[in-house]
């Protein structure tokens, strides 16, 4: 910060009072989530606006342009001094009008967030959805489609890389568990990073190992399926994959979802997986006689179908009456809005 203020950047700026807190937000949640210059790209300073910003601000900004503005030329002195690489395509996001309408939109503190029904008791619902906005009902006032981010579900990685692949895609989500943690962080004393309780460790290789399962039947599917429901398959799967990861990151050492974080995005994203199991089984239901579905697939679904079932089992009911309920009012993300 004191190089910037020193810079030619800062100077031209002509800095007015308070404009230096949108800095420190950006440093602040950088530095919270371990990331450097050359991980700051557009989609997860993007994540920064939507996610990080409203944990810890108290008020929405008076003048978005302005906080824009700061940003940017923040950015391109990170540039310049740190080469940071991407922050020239984050500088030319700020310096459109969608990042201003952005910023009036989304950088609010969290707890307006919260006022707003659709962000209530559960984390929000582009943290707990499939990416396919194309059928959400909440398109219209989803941020995370607003952003225009590249979509949750990568259609077109189909091995093993695709699930790491899937991962990166998912980043903003990856953020927001990120911003979840930093929170914990400053609330406490600062939790050592423990290492993954052994039922996380389960939970995770399981969810992996069934999404590597539902790709591998590809083959055995090609000539029964056509090519789009297959597309859609191997993009389900590799949900499932980086959905797990995420509940598994929630786990206690006692392998359950007890704290608060874990309860309001664990638990949707824990539903989210149920969802999506059943529909790949109802689609696979009638090819299970077709030569070559590999008994591959049925022991890892049985395997993992037996890692969730106790924690299904301890999902409070009013979660999925809160699901129920928004999905009558059009409130459900994609797909828990859509017939099975
Ligand atoms: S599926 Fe719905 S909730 Fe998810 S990102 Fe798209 S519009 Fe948002």
């Amino acid at each position: 910060m004191l190089a910037f203020t020193a810079s030619p950047e800062h100077a031209a700026l002509d800095p007015g009072e308070g404009d230096l807190r949108w800095i420190d937000e950006l440093l602040d949640t950088m530095q919270s989530a371990v990331w450097g210059w050359a991980d700051l790209d557009l989609e997860l300073f993007e994540a920064v606006l939507l996610d990080g910003f409203g944990w810890t601000i108290e008020c929405a900004p008076d003048d978005p342009a302005r906080v824009a503005r700061v940003l940017d030329v923040f950015l391109s002195f990170a540039a310049r001094e740190y080469g940071a690489p991407h922050a020239p395509a984050c500088c030319e996001y700020l310096r459109s009008p969608a990042a201003v309408d952005d910023i009036a939109r989304w950088v609010r503190p969290f707890d307006d967030l919260c006022s707003d029904p659709l962000f209530a008791a559960l984390s929000a619902p582009y943290n707990w959805c499939d990416g396919r906005c194309e059928r959400c009902p909440l398109a219209s006032r989803c941020p995370v489609h607003n952003f225009d981010l590249e979509p949750l579900r990568p259609v077109s990685a189909d091995d093993r890389e695709g699930v790491r692949a899937a991962a990166l895609a998912a980043a903003h989500s990856i953020a927001a568990r990120q911003v979840l943690e930093a929170l914990e962080d400053r609330a406490g004393p600062g939790r050592p990073r423990e290492p993954e309780p052994p039922a996380a460790a389960r939970l995770r290789h399981s969810c992996r190992e069934y999404a590597f399962a539902v790709i591998a039947l590809r083959d055995a599917l090609a000539d029964v399926q056509p090519e789009r429901d297959l597309g859609e398959l191997r993009a389900d799967a590799m949900l499932v994959a980086v959905k797990g990861g995420r509940v598994a990151g929630y786990l206690s050492d006692m392998g359950a979802l007890e704290d608060e974080a874990a309860l309001m995005d664990g638990v949707p994203n824990l539903l989210l997986i149920e969802r999506i199991m059943a529909e790949i089984e109802r689609c696979l239901a009638d090819r299970s006689q077709v030569p070559g579905f590999a008994s591959a697939y049925r022991a890892a679904r049985d395997e993992l179908r037996d890692l969730l079932r106790p924690h299904l089992r301890c999902v409070p009911s009013c979660y999925r009456d809160e699901i129920r309920s928004r999905v009558l009012i059009g409130g459900a993300p994609s797909p828990f809005s859509v017939s099975p």
